[in-house]
C-alpha cells in the first residue's frame, strides 16, 4: 500500500493541526446535553451575537446567491481604505485573518528560509511556517509577552517573516509603541513584520500602538485585522491585511480569486459603519473583564492581565482535569497546554450572566480535582 503521509510534504507530515474550541453541539452530543443549557466562551467570539445591521446585510445579499462574489471586494476595500487612512492597493482581503497569515507564508517563506515568532503566540504561525516546510525560530516569552529584543536579535539573513501579536493569544499580553518603534526601526528592511491586531478594536486608545500609524514609515510592514472578534462575524470568515501596495500586490496574485463570499463581504461593510455595537462591545468586554478578575481574585488564582477578549487563568494545577470537570458543567472554556501553558486555561469574555456561570462552575470544579 502506497503511504500518502510520507509522500507529503515533509513540514506536513510533522504538523499537528489547529485545535479549535469544542462546538457546543459536540458536547451536547456527548453529554446528552441541551444545547441550550450549554455556554461556550472558548473561541473569542463576540457574545453579543451579530448586530441588527449586519444581519440586514446578509439578508439583502442572499437575493444574489447565484452569482459569484466582487473577487476584488471593491466596497469592502474602499470602506476599510478610508477608515484605515491608507490606499485602496494597500488592502488584502482575507478568508478570515488567519488567510492573511498564510498567503505571507507562502508568498515570502520556501525550505531554507525562516519565520521568526514568540513562544506562546497564536497557533496559526507554525502551521502555515510548517506547511511551507520553512524553518521557526520559537522564541521564548518573557513574562508570557513578546521579547522584542531577543526576537530581533533572533533574525538572521535566512530570515524572511517576524509574526508579532498584539496582543497576543491566548495570553493577552502586549507590547507598547515605543517597543514597536524600536523594533521596526531596527529590523532589516528585508524582513516582512506581519503585526497580528485581531483584537486591536478592544485595546486601542490605551497603551498599545494602532499598527496603521507605523504603515507609511515601514514598507515591510503587514497589519492584519479581523472581523471575527469585536465585529462578531467569526462564521462568515473575513479578515484583511494593510500594507504597502508591492506586499499586497504579492499576497493579492496568490490568493484565491474569490477568497472572501458575498454575505461576508456585504456583512464586513455593515459592520463598519456600526459603531454602536462596537462600543457596547467595547464596554461589555471590559466590565466583563473586571468581573472575571474580581472573581479569580476570589478563587485565590492568579492570571495574566489581558488587552484581549479573553483571560488566561492560573489554576494551579493540571488544567486539563479542570477543564472536563467544566464541560460536565456545561461550560467550555479553552486549555492551552498545547501553547505550551498545561496549567493556564483561556476564558473568552462573555455575558455577565455566563461569566458568573462560569465562575461558580469554576469554583465547584476546583474543589474536587
Ligand atoms: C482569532 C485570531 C486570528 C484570526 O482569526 P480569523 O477568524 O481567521 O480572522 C488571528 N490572530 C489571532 C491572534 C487570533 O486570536
Amino acid at each position: 500500500m502506497t503511504d500518502f503521509l510520507a509522500l507529503a510534504q515533509t513540514g506536513i507530515q510533522q504538523l499537528s493541526p489547529y485545535v479549535p474550541g469544542k462546538p457546543v453541539d459536540e458536547l451536547a452530543r456527548e453529554l446528552d446535553m441541551d444545547p441550550a443549557s450549554i455556554i461556550k466562551l472558548a473561541s473569542n467570539e463576540n457574545p453579543l451575537g451579530a448586530s441588527p445591521k449586519t444581519r440586514a446585510a446578509i439578508e439583502r445579499e442572499l437575493a444574489e446567491l447565484t452569482r459569484y462574489p466582487d473577487g476584488n471586494g471593491f466596497e469592502l476595500k474602499t470602506q476599510l481604505a478610508r477608515q484605515c487612512r491608507v490606499q485602496i492597493d494597500q488592502v488584502t482581503l482575507g478568508n478570515g485573518s488567519n488567510d492573511i497569515l498564510e498567503l505571507v507564508a507562502r508568498a515570502y517563506l520556501a525550505p531554507g528560509l525562516n519565520a521568526v515568532f514568540s513562544e506562546h503566540a497564536f497557533a496559526v504561525y507554525p502551521i502555515v511556517v510548517q506547511a511551507v516546510n520553512a524553518g521557526a525560530r520559537v522564541i521564548p516569552a518573557k513574562q508570557f509577552g513578546h521579547d522584542l529584543p531577543a526576537m530581533l536579535a533572533a533574525i538572521d539573513d535566512k530570515t524572511r517573516i517576524v509574526f508579532l501579536a498584539n496582543p497576543n493569544n491566548p495570553t493577552g499580553t502586549w507590547f507598547g509603541p515605543q517597543a514597536l518603534e524600536d523594533f521596526l526601526a531596527a529590523v532589516p528592511p528585508t524582513v516582512v513584520v506581519v503585526l497580528d491586531e485581531a483584537y486591536i478594536e478592544y485595546a486601542v486608545g490605551g497603551d498599545l500602538p494602532d499598527g496603521l500609524d507605523y504603515l507609511a514609515r515601514y514598507p515591510n510592514l503587514l497589519v492584519s485585522r479581523t472581523f471575527s472578534k469585536a465585529y462578531g462575524l467569526a462564521a462568515l470568515r473575513v479578515g484583511y491585511g494593510l500594507s504597502s501596495p508591492v506586499i499586497a500586490d504579492v499576497l493579492n496574485r496568490i490568493r484565491q480569486p474569490f477568497n472572501v463570499n458575498s454575505l461576508a463581504l456585504a456583512a464586513a461593510c455593515a459592520a463598519l459603519t456600526d459603531t454602536d455595537y462596537l462600543q457596547r462591545s467595547r464596554e461589555l468586554n471590559s466590565a466583563g473583564m473586571q468581573q472575571l478578575e474580581k472573581g479569580f481574585a476570589e478563587l485565590g488564582l492568579q492570571w495574566i492581565p489581558s488587552k484581549g477578549n479573553f483571560i488566561a487563568v492560573d489554576v494551579g494545577r493540571d488544567a486539563g482535569p479542570v477543564f472536563q470537570g467544566l464541560l460536565r458543567e456545561g461550560v467550555i472554556v479553552r486549555p492551552v497546554a498545547g501553547y505550551g501553558m498545561p496549567n493556564h486555561l483561556r476564558v473568552t469574555i462573555g455575558l455577565a450572566e455566563e461569566n458568573s456561570r462560569f465562575l461558580e462552575a469554576l469554583r465547584q470544579v476546583l474543589a474536587r480535582v
